[in-house]
């Protein structure tokens, strides 16, 4: 008899590269996707050399390829004077290292070569406008019903529906991830408008006292990707924070000119409200489990959260097949050697946040610290970025 489908909620780099992992062991899948279409907002994205290998053996990187930046180093500024402070280098003794180099993608380019390659594939059936209400499950398989009243039977469900996951509302039901206060901007202009020219083949960080702002090149090095974050004192005092531009230009206000000039390239037409949870100890159910931001969102400070998705999928995919039909024995499995180091990626993310946005004595601290790091090996990365056993 044939295996029955397993379900995916969610279209997302997590829940799109388990889609494929697990096309590529055989087995049949059906992506329940709750936007209109399966898409990725246009910005850039940072990937550490754990994840390199596993988009090699997905077959993704191949289509990536012609996409893909591969910054010379990893530029630390101080925001206030606009002096550089520390600089990792990407080149040779870092893949030499890491086994792999350090690249930026533009996220269209990463989620659309994804997404292709699912597209080839004849186990995956991809359904767009399919938001997943609720579940039920027995001892046989799990039913989706979708908020359109349509309804699926699957083997198994993984729950890949991000940061307001309603998979994770029923399986582990902790409320709403916690609001940290922080406050993203982006922008994307054609290099050719950048002023200040003296990172252009790096990513350069400039970081200041509740704020850091971002640069990297994308697609061939013609468009700049800026991100810019504050830290809310309003929020921190307990009040409510717009986390709006006045806030955002209110922060940046202690920069040197050339880095407050930097807000230009951003649009203003939104924000990103930035959320994260505390690790847990159980995100399975059953026939259930959760991957990516459903299961372990982070802030955004190691640049590791779809690195982190990509690495479940793999793992879980891995897991489904060596455990056959037993689904909650392959999810106890895989969630095993996924809880701690995503744990991890939360926790040393929020630390990072604090250690960047670090202002007074503090900050001096930290730029002395910053000033004596070993260029080849600063910030005792071994951990993340020689990444995981790949599975068999
Ligand atoms: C400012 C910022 C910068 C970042 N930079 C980096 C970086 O440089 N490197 C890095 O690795 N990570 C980074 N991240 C984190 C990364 O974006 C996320 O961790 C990653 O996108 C999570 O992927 P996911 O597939 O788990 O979730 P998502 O990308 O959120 O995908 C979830 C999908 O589920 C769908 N969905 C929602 N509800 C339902 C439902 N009910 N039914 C069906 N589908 C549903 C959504 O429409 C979406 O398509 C950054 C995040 C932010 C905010």
């Amino acid at each position: 008899m044939a295996q029955r489908e397993i379900l995916i909620a969610g279209g997302g780099i997590g829940g799109l590269a388990a889609a494929l992992a697990l096309a590529l062991r055989g087995r049949r899948v059906r992506v329940l996707e709750k936007a209109a279409e399966f898409g990725e907002i246009g910005y850039g994205i940072q990937m550490g050399p754990n994840v390199y290998p596993i988009l090699e053996r997905l077959g993704v990187f191949e289509r990536m390829a012609p996409h893909v930046v591969y910054p010379d180093a990893l530029v630390l500024a101080d925001g206030i004077t606009g002096d550089e402070l520390s600089r990792i280098n990407l080149g040779a003794k870092f893949r030499a290292r890491f086994r792999h180099p350090y690249f930026v993608v533009h996220r269209r380019d990463l989620h659309g070569s994804i997404l292709d390659c699912c597209k080839a594939r004849p186990e995956i059936t991809l359904e767009a406008s399919k938001g997943l209400a609720r579940f039920l499950q027995d001892a046989q398989g799990v039913s989706v019903t979708c908020e359109d009243g349509s309804a699926y039977a699957g083997a198994a469900l993984i729950g890949a529906d991000g940061l307001w996951s309603p998979t994770r509302a029923a399986v582990i039901g902790d409320g709403p991830p916690r609001l940290a206060g922080h406050y993203v901007y982006r922008g994307l202009v054609p290099t050719e408008q950048i002023i200040d020219r003296s990172h252009l083949d790096s990513m350069v960080i400039y970081i200041g006292h509740n704020l850091h702002l971002v640069q990297y090149r994308l697609r061939g090095g013609t468009v700049m990707n800026n991100v810019a974050t504050i830290e809310s004192t309003r929020f921190k005092r307990g009040a409510p924070s717009p986390g709006d531009r006045a806030e955002l230009e209110e922060t940046f206000a202690q920069c040197a000119p050339r880095v407050r000039d930097m807000l230009r390239y951003f649009s203003f037409d939104r924000n990103w409200v930035l959320h994260d949870r505390d690790p847990v100890t159980n995100w399975t159910q059953g026939r259930v489990t959760l991957l990516g931001d459903a299961a372990h969102p982070t802030l955004q400070y190691l640049a590791q959260g779809a690195c982190m998705a990509i690495e479940d999928a793999v793992v879980l995919a891995a897991e489904i097949a060596r455990h056959g039909d037993d689904f909650n024995g392959a999810f106890l499995a895989y969630q095993q050697q996924r809880m701690n180091r995503t744990a991890r990626v939360v926790l040393s993310a929020r630390f990072f946040g604090a250690y960047i946005h670090a202002g007074g004595g503090a900050r001096l601290l930290r730029n002395e610290l910053l000033a004596k790091r070993d260029p080849n090996n600063p910030w005792e990365a071994d951990w993340l970025y020689r990444g995981i056993p790949l599975p068999e």
